[in-house]
């Protein structure tokens, strides 16, 4: 009776999520990061568990045979969700149909050849190895593929196990005592559903929680970007700056500010997706041509920002003449011109500064520096007028 009873909470549960996480799809346009799999995965859960309050007691027969492929299938649909969710793309209804069609057969034949105890076994067994993988790629996803989500993953690991250790035990005991051993009342399978509800009750949440983190992550990401270049925007480079200078071993920067020469022209010419492309182009070699940690920012039409980490005068001087001559050099690939796409640009540097507080009054100083340059006939480079070169 008990059990019967914690067997219902359970299905109300994962319909209930089933239905949330459907709802939660249907506003995700387009990504729905594996939601709409894992609620079909509550959904066929609940289907099982409901033919299992139905079906009494288990014997052989039609229904048997769906609950058992149902559970084996309901857990396959979470881990094909989870890869959705990873960004692996995979189809879903095929591979679910083929399998339970598959398992279906199955356990007909090992039924019928070997009798009910070994088909019941056979689920409990390959719910072991299912949930065996499951632990181990979610463990190996903590030092790969997911490693920003290191507690989470930490978290379903220990979960998933506790779910593979409860049908190891089951496994045990139908071989050992046959399909008594699945009695409702007993005290395993009392001790087995209420894990299954804890399961039921605590991950549909972590998954909401996980498709909350990845929207908010990509909405910081995209507040923080420029669309066209994918650089930093004006917003994301103040907040980079912070982040560098709120640690206590921050070393000064320096701030170039790299203006492409002419660039209305280009666009005059060649028009303006030739122009974007121009754009892009550029972000590319100043990407190429700094170093990991150093800053790059579009702050806005044809106007780059880069804040050099970890160097000198020396040091600013040599990075800023190599992103003017690379600049020089490159051309812009796939436009339908004969001729390649050249431009140059100016850059002016800041003198060292160590607070983000003082960006604006160093921008200002490149720009000065930036001023004279254009005006002393553009591609070339302009230190500040204090410590001029
Ligand atoms: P200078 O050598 O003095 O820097 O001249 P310039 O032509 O590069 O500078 P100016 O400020 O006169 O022109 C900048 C042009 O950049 C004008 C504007 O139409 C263009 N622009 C701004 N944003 C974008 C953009 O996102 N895409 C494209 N294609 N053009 C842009
Ligand atoms: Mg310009
Ligand atoms: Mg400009």
């Amino acid at each position: 009776m008990t059990t019967s009873v914690i067997l219902g909470m359970l299905c109300a549960h994962l319909l209930c999520f089933c239905v949330m996480f459907l709802l939660i799809s249907t506003r995700l346009n387009g990504k729905k990061m594996g939601m709409e799999v894992f609620g079909l995965g509550n959904l066929l859960l609940g289907l099982a568990y409901i033919l299992q309050l139905l079906d009494g007691p288990p014997d052989w027969g039609f229904m048997s045979v769906v609950n058992h492929t149902l559970t084996l299938c309901a857990p396959v649909a979470y881990l094909l969700g989870a890869m959705r969710f990873f960004d692996r793309p995979t189809p879903v209804l095929r591979p679910l149909l083929a399998l339970a069609a598959g398992y279906s057969v199955l356990q007909v034949l090992v039924q019928l050849t070997l009798g009910d105890a070994a088909r019941h076994a056979l689920l409990a067994g390959l719910c072991v190895l299912l949930f065996l993988g499951m632990t181990v790629a979610v463990l190996y996803g903590r030092r790969s593929f997911a490693k920003d989500l290191h507690v989470e993953m930490t978290v379903f690991a220990v979960l998933i196990a506790g779910i593979c250790i409860l049908n190891a035990a089951k496994f045990a005991m139908i071989l050992n005592g046959g399909v008594a051993a699945l009695d409702m009342s007993s005290g395993f399978q009392k001790v087995f559903y209420i894990y299954m509800s804890f399961l039921a009750t605590v991950l549909p949440p972590c998954a909401v929680w996980l498709v909350l983190r990845r929207l908010t992550d990509e909405l910081r990401t995209l507040a923080a970007h420029d669309p066209l270049t994918r650089l930093l925007n004006r917003r994301g480079l103040m907040d980079a700056l912070d982040a560098h200078f709120r640690s206590r071993t921050a070393a000064p920067a320096y701030l170039l500010i790299v203006d492409i020469d002419h660039f209305k022209s280009i666009n005059d010419t060649h028009g303006h997706n030739v122009g974007d492309l121009v754009l892009s182009r550029v972000a590319d070699v100043l990407k190429a041509n700094s170093r990991q940690g150093d800053l790059i920012c579009r702050l806005g039409g044809e106007e780059f920002v880069v804040i050099a980490l970890d160097t000198d005068r020396a040091g600013v001087l040599q990075l800023a003449e190599r992103m003017r001559s690379a600049i020089e050099q490159s051309e812009v690939p796939g436009t339908a011109m004969k001729q390649p796409i050249l431009c140059t640009a100016t850059i002016g540097v800041s003198d060292e500064f160590t607070s983000a507080h003082a960006f604006d009054e160093f921008l200002q100083q490149a720009d000065a520096a930036l001023y004279r340059g254009k005006a002393a006939g553009r591609n070339r480079v302009e230190w500040e007028l204090a410590q001029e070169v």
